[in-house]
């Protein structure tokens, strides 16, 4: 389950650096040598490229190449925490 996940993953990557260009959330040039943890670390490099989704998983979207758009990692991040924040809020959570 974990590595099939993560083969889907890295085809993802392979298929947006494919695609290249700039960073489509928030347009500036996407580094495409960077990689992805900080040398030394398994911490995500902010700057390094992913393979965002373009309709959110939890919004129906699907997790393959179809649905993959390149975007920083530190963008990416941003978006999420955009998505899921109104299902914390509809949780109570924030209440
Ligand atoms: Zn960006």
């Amino acid at each position: 389950m974990v590595r099939r996940n993560t083969a889907m993953q890295d085809r993802m990557r392979q298929h947006v650096r494919r695609i290249g260009g700039n960073c489509r959330l928030c347009g500036e040039p996407l580094d495409y040598d960077i990689p992805y943890f900080i040398p030394g670390t398994r911490k995500p490099n902010p700057e390094a490229y992913v393979a965002d989704h373009i309709i959110p998983i939890n919004k129906g979207g699907r997790h393959d190449t179809s649905n993959a758009q390149p975007a920083h990692w530190r963008c990416n991040s941003k978006k999420r925490a955009r998505v899921d924040a109104p299902i914390i809020k509809r949780s109570g959570a924030l209440n």
